[in-house]
């Protein structure tokens, strides 16, 4: 049991106002091995990003200050963080839907009360599928290049400036690029499991990885009713 827990020693961090829930949960993550620490507001959370970025955030949405949704912005738009995987935490699911409309880029989010198992499960999932991706190295579709290695997209040596989910999903494409992609497949193999998520989601991040590639974006090609390909402009 030892030398299972001593695998996971990843750091996580726990940005979160109420003292109970960021205890209870920080104490699940402790008991599977994980490290973790605790921020009470976002303005300490994002100095602690800063310094050394955690492998996960746990954010909750209602904070004083400085919001989740606004750190998760600073997050995202940091580009020394915006890699880092973030669930976010919410007490109701109006307010899920209202940070899906914002397309914050929260890798996942659970509603308040949850089962901290859950949320272990959960995050479990999403470092298994980002440590994945570590392993592999550079892929290339003409001059669309992803790095792995340092985790970045160039567009005609253009740095792109992805979210950890958006890298994933291009990472996805360009390896199977010119195959259609069902957004159910997507969906699997990107977020990882079975989950809430419905494959809007799916739309919702393609939207923005397209807008984000600028020109590039036309090497994403939607099959109405069915997925995704990506494929060199005319390259066929
Ligand atoms: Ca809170």
């Amino acid at each position: 049991m030892a030398a299972c827990f001593a695998v996971m020693s990843e750091k996580i961090l726990i940005v979160e106002d109420e003292i109970d829930v960021a205890e209870l949960l920080g104490h699940h993550l402790r008991g599977e091995g994980f490290s973790v620490e605790i921020a009470n507001n976002g303005r300490v959370a994002f100095a602690i990003i800063k310094n050394q970025p955690p492998a996960l955030i746990v954010l909750d949405l209602m904070l004083p200050e400085i919001s989740g949704l606004e750190l998760c912005r600073m997050i995202r738009s940091n580009p020394g963080t915006s890699h880092v995987p973030i669930v976010m935490l919410s007490a109701r699911t109006e307010e899920i839907d209202r940070v899906l409309g914002f397309e914050l880029g929260a890798d996942d989010y659970v509603v308040k009360p949850f089962s901290p198992r859950e949320l272990v499960l959960r995050i479990r999932a999403i470092l298994r599928r980002f440590s994945q991706d570590k392993e592999q190295v550079l892929l290339r579709v003409g001059d669309l290049v992803l790095d792995r290695s340092r985790h970045e997209v160039r567009a005609a040596d253009r740095v792109i400036d992805c979210t950890a989910t958006e890298f994933k999903l291009l990472a996805v494409l360009m390896e199977r690029q010119g195959r259609v992609q069902e957004r159910d497949r997507l969906l699997t193999d990107v977020w990882g499991y079975d989950s809430v998520i419905d494959t809007r989601t799916v739309d919702t991040h393609m939207r923005r990885l397209r807008d984000k590639l600028g020109p590039h974006g036309s090497y994403i090609e939607t099959i109405r009713g069915f997925g995704y390909r990506l494929a060199l402009q005319g390259g066929a």
